[in-house]
């Protein structure tokens, strides 16, 4: 295990390397200085989806949702909530279908709200349907990688 980690910026989507020591300390980008964890889900599309999920060194709980469809706008503040408990462990992020498709397709998701889990740029589990932030939390650290 090596004593730094690569976290992609939820902001500029830059790639830091940051100590793992400083984890615990909000780390800031090197590159906008704006806050690595604000406890808030990044929105990803197309354009920044493969460098979030092959970069970043922790892993991510990606929602695939759409605006129209009401169960996933009923568990957007849980899943919020759920950001604020689960980094700097892992990054939280969005996916909006409707806007998205192709990943949507690439992903084969059939309902949503699904949920997806990321390590090392390999889905290890998903979930359909909607989930409170508890919820959401147990079942994310069941499939975290042992420490
Ligand atoms: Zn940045």
């Amino acid at each position: 295990m090596t004593d730094s980690l690569h976290l992609v910026c939820p902001h500029c989507h830059t790639t830091n390397r940051i100590k793992r020591a400083q984890m615990d300390s909000a780390p800031h980008c090197g590159s906008c200085h704006k806050p690595l964890f604000d406890a808030h889900p990044v929105m990803l599309g197309g354009a920044n989806f493969e460098r979030h999920i092959s970069r970043s060194q922790i892993p991510v709980l990606v929602d695939f949702w759409a605006p129209w469809c009401g169960p996933c706008r009923q568990m957007a503040p849980a899943f919020e909530q759920a950001a604020s408990q689960l980094e700097p462990l892992v990054r939280l992020a969005k996916v909006d279908t409707e806007a998205e498709p192709e990943l949507g397709t690439r992903f084969n998701i059939r309902s949503i709200p699904t949920l997806a889990l990321f390590v090392n740029g390999r889905e290890v589990a998903r979930q359909a349907g909607a989930m409170g932030a508890a919820d959401i939390v147990r079942w994310t650290q069941q499939h975290l990688p042992r420490a």
